[in-house]
């Protein structure tokens, strides 16, 4: 397949992390014979020293002319000092509109020979491979109306709406169902139908959904359960489907699970065009020391090739160098153990590459 790739490498540790990256696709492009082409384009606290602005027009242009996009982070102490609306983190919010990404996917997966670095105990987590697709563009952050208002008593009053379409739930609902049929096939669904009517309608919509996809098993649970579950016993979850508030909540209680933040990537899903990154940020404390691990934005390339382009194989044989890798004890400052040794970003990049079978 032909396919264009924007790399937005951003600041801080994007800079070291995102080449990795590409490395690892330009391999799986010359093994499985595609031809990717990447473009980089600035953004972040890069972008605005360059142009003032940190998503420039360029940058935003180029991202919805590609076919999939691969951020790095954006940020960093140099930049804190400015009005809210030139900060780079804004940027990360202007191409997510832009894109019209409405889900969130953050595998929660724990290596093997990384079981020890959890803060649970090793027969909790052992094994665990969880997905959870989070709906990113609807419920109480942006439901109408909201807002604070001053009571006749003088009093103040805070309000928000936890608001679901039919289409919302229908689209988010289909993506977890797609997900899990490259999965084990099992959607875990969460609301809170019992207090909540948006969830009774959530779930009436997933349930309805679900009849286009028989092979994939569905149950329900309440919220509290899942935060529960999630730490008493997370190998029953496959695919974790939630809306926004919720999903942000357990998607990161699931992230640390697995206790290194440097090996969680993350998609985000839109009508077109995806975009790809790792979960943390440009980690300014360690940029520049080829220090910081490589593995969430490899992962992240990883779950590319899957959700973009349906390269199920490429993305897998990815998977596996990356457990080959760990096999061989290679790890960075992040996830060292006794007895391993530590190496650089970059060399991390190269025993991944070296591992791709
Ligand atoms: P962070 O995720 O950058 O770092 C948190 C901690 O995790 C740090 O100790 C860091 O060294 C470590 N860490 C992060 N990535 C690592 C990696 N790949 N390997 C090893 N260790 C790693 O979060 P923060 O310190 O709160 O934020 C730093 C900057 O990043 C801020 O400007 C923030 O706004 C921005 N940020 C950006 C994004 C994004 O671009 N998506 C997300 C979160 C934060």
């Amino acid at each position: 397949m032909n396919a264009k790739i924007a790399v937005l490498a951003g600041d801080g540790v994007g800079r070291e992390i995102v080449p990795e990256a590409v490395k690892v696709l330009r391999a799986i492009g010359e093994k499985y014979h595609h031809t990717f082409e990447f473009v980089s384009a600035d953004i972040g606290g890069q972008a605005i020293d360059k142009v003032g602005v940190p998503l420039p027009q360029d940058t935003l242009a180029l991202a919805m002319q590609s076919d999939a996009v691969l951020l790095g982070a954006v940020g960093g102490p140099k930049w804190e000092g400015l009005e809210y609306s030139l900060r780079p983190e804004r940027a990360l919010l202007g191409i997510r509109e832009a894109l019209g990404l409405y889900a969130n996917l953050r595998p929660a997966k724990v290596y093997a020979d990384l079981v020890d670095a959890s803060t649970l105990k090793r027969e909790v987590i052992e094994g665990i491979d969880i997905l959870v697709v989070r709906e990113l563009t609807g419920g109480i952050y942006f439901g109408k109306p909201k807002g604070i208002e001053t009571l006749a008593n003088g009093e103040e009053r805070g309000f928000n709406t936890e608001v679901y379409t039919t289409e919302e739930v229908r689209r988010i609902a289909k993506v977890a169902f797609e997900a899990a049929r490259k999965r084990r096939k099992k959607v875990t669904s969460v609301d809170k139908a019992n207090v909540l009517e948006s969830s009774e309608l959530w779930r009436r919509v997933v349930i309805d959904v679900h009849k286009g996809y028989p092979d994939v098993e569905l149950g329900h649970m309440y919220v509290d359960n899942a935060a529960m579950q999630l730490v008493r016993n997370p190998r029953q979850f496959d695919v974790l489907l939630c809306n926004n508030i919720f999903g942000d909540i357990l998607s990161d209680e699931a992230a640390m699970l697995t206790g290194s933040i440097g090996m969680l990537p993350s998609a985000s899903i839109g009508a077109k065009v995806g975009l790809f990154e790792p979960i943390h940020g440009s980690a300014p404390d360690i940029a520049g020391k080829n220090i910081a691990n490589p593995i969430a934005t490899i992962a992240s390339a990883a779950m590319m090739l899957s959700y973009a382009f349906q390269l199920d194989n490429e993305a897998e044989a990815i998977e596996q160098a990356i457990v080959k890798t760990l096999d061989l004890g290679y790890r960075t400052k992040d996830i060292q153990s006794p007895g391993a040794s530590i190496v650089g970003t970059a060399e991390m990049g190269d025993a991944i590459l070296r591992n791709l079978t």
